[in-house]
């Protein structure tokens, strides 16, 4: 691990905020599995607000009315200040999605389409293939937010994405005891300007968040199949609990992203959405009485996480009772005893 701020003159390397060899060895470990070149961010909001920021003033953004809140917010922040315009869409609807491209093209300069898949929380599915290709052809350019995949489920830059950013801080570093970030792209110019914000904002991720970042990676592709086995099988017993409505998994037969993300991903997440009876009150009270999984926001750690995330004022678009679990790596019969016994206790039979 690298902890320089400065370096000896004459070498490649000047100054802690424009260079890190331990930034590097992230980046070159995360590129190649998305198939890019990697830039780090402090954090994913950091990646994100670059990629946005990155647009001539007056460019409209095209983005899921359901995206991460901390994008919604980002983007509400910049229309209010006209930095940018913004067009919401439901973004598991192609056709919707692109006649909305349309209508924006040509409209000002440089529009982006911006997509999340699964979308946090509801775990919708985008046509990645269809959505770039449509953009491509209107002019837009295309970024996505591939935190909740990772590139071990999906590379959207295979698909035709020209960016995609990470909270690092979820699956790719997995211990939450990390914050940070990453941007990936294939386009020298992306990567110029990326790296050109990074130093100029400071927002660059610290070497000891980097190496544990890097240490998490090593273990992703066991830690996500475990995860990831153990929300499938969530996914099912929840289906048929009483109590519980509509859950939200792609993995699950039925759910609608279900045909596009067996065509386009390689697993189905580590994510289940699902609904309580008796909304916000059913939700908080099987979240009370948990015992093993935590009521915490984030995701894609070890250990399991609930929350309802209607309890946040930009989240009111969200079903009341909608709680969203990040599955961890703890034995699933363990798991299933816990959301059982809390559904009992809350009155849920
Ligand atoms: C958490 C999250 C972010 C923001 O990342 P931070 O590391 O918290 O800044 C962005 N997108 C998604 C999908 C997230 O879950």
């Amino acid at each position: 691990m690298s902890l320089s701020s400065t370096y000896r003159a004459g070498g490649s390397a000047t100054y802690g905020r424009d260079h890190n060899a331990t930034w590097e060895a992230f980046e070159a470990a995360l590129g190649g599995l998305e198939g890019g070149t990697a830039v780090a961010f402090s954090s994913g909001m950091a990646a994100i607000a670059a990629v946005i920021e990155s647009l001539p003033p007056g460019a409209t953004v095209v983005a899921p009315g359901d995206a991460y809140q901390g994008t919604r917010l980002l983007i509400d922040d910049l229309t209010a200040t006209d930095r940018i315009r913004v067009r919401a869409v439901d973004i598991a609807d192609t056709d919707a999605t692109l006649r909305v491209c349309t209508k924006i093209a040509g409209h000002g300069p440089g529009g982006l389409l911006w997509i999340e898949s699964p979308t946090n929380p509801l775990l919708a599915i985008a046509d990645l293939g269809s959505l770039s290709t449509g953009a491509h052809r209107l002019g837009l350019r295309v970024a996505m937010d591939n935190t909740l995949a990772t590139p071990l489920l999906q590379r959207p830059l295979d698909a035709g994405v020209d960016v995609v950013v990470h909270s690092v801080t979820k699956l790719l570093a997995g211990h939450s005891d990390v914050v940070m970030g990453a941007a990936v792209s294939r386009d020298q110019a992306v990567i110029t300007e990326l790296i050109k914000r990074r130093s100029l904002r400071g927002a660059v991720p610290g070497p000891f968040e980097t190496l544990l970042a890097l240490r998490g990676m090593r273990t992703l592709a066991v830690r996500l199949e475990r995860a990831e086995t153990n929300a499938a099988e969530l996914a099912r017993r929840l289906s048929g609990r009483r109590g519980i409505n509509r859950v939200r998994y792609p993995g699950l037969p039925d759910d609608p992203g279900h045909g596009r993300a067996c065509e386009q991903m390689q697993g189905f997440g580590a994510m289940v959405a699902f609904e309580v009876d008796g909304g916000a009150d059913g939700g908080e009270g099987l979240c009370r009485h948990l015992r093993l999984i935590v009521p915490g926001t984030s995701l894609g750690g070890v250990e399991s996480l609930i929350e309802r995330r209607g309890r946040y004022p930009a989240e009111r678009h969200l079903p009341p009772g909608l709680l969203r679990l990040s599955v961890g790596i703890e034995d699933v019969e363990d798991l299933w005893a816990d959301l059982d016994q809390a559904c009992k206790a809350a009155g849920l039979g």
